[in-house]
């Protein structure tokens, strides 16, 4: 592929000057976010599983118990989307049909493959590690060989992909600007809230880790 133009699959339709095929806007929208949407059939049955990701280069990395069945069918080889969404805010128009929202979304096409190798999945889970909480993997004791053998991890190339992003204010009826009706955008924002200590943290280990306070501004 195939970025910076759209595949057959990948073309969006609804309005179309909304998407991006470019590798800088779907990786940026990748980068922001760890958490996907799944799709995959199962004798006939789709289902759309939430998971958590990690992306390094062109491949995302998926991981879960090796006794999943999400991870099980996708080791098959079976077609995949996989979606992902940032929700920036709600967008209150002046009519009830010209609502709408604001985001970043990515959908990606294609067949992820199981990683082998007790090197090659833990790098694949330091990348997922990373993704949601930079700094965290250099401190936390890394995965046994029994703990690698109870994670199934699975890597998909992004190979074909789209973008779609809605930005700004409402997009109204020329007619409707003189309504006596509120009208703007709701920002929408996913935050972190102050780190709660588990109830058995050693003491000594009381002060909260720079990268999670890195990882707290960022948001804020
Ligand atoms: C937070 C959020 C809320 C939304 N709310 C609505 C809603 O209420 N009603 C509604 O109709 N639509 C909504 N959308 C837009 C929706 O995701 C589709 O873009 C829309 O249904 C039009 O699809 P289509 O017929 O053009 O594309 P389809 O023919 O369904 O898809 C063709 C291809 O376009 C690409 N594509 C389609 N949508 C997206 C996307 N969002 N991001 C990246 N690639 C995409 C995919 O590669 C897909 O394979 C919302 C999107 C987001 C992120």
């Amino acid at each position: 592929m195939a970025f910076d133009a759209p595949t057959s699959r990948t073309r969006i339709n609804r309005l179309p000057k909304r998407g991006d095929y470019s590798r800088e806007t779907i990786y940026g929208i990748l980068d922001a976010a760890f958490l996907c949407h799944v799709g995959f059939v199962v004798e006939g049955q789709p289902y759309v599983i939430p998971t958590g990701y990690g992306r390094a280069g062109d491949t995302l990395y998926l991981h879960g118990s090796a006794a999943s069945r999400m991870l099980r069918t996708l080791a098959g080889g079976v077609d995949i989307c996989v979606t992902v969404t940032l929700l920036d805010g709600i967008v209150l128009a002046r009519s009830a049909f010209n609502h709408s929202m604001n985001y970043r979304s990515v959908v990606m096409l294609g067949r992820a493959t199981p990683v082998e190798g007790d090197a090659e999945k833990t790098e694949a889970l330091r990348v997922v590690s990373e993704q949601i909480v930079p700094g965290r993997w250099e401190q936390v004791r890394k995965p046994s060989v029994q703990e690698l053998k109870a994670t199934a991890v699975l890597a998909l190339p992004i190979a074909e992909a789209s973008a779609k992003i809605r930005t700004g204010p409402p997009v109204d009826e020329e007619e409707d600007y003189a309504l006596d009706v509120w009208a703007g955008v709701l920002p929408l924002a996913m935050k972190t809230g102050a780190p709660v200590p588990d109830p058995r943290l050693d003491p000594k280990c009381a002060k909260v880790p720079e990268y999670l306070e890195r990882a707290r501004r960022k948001q804020s």
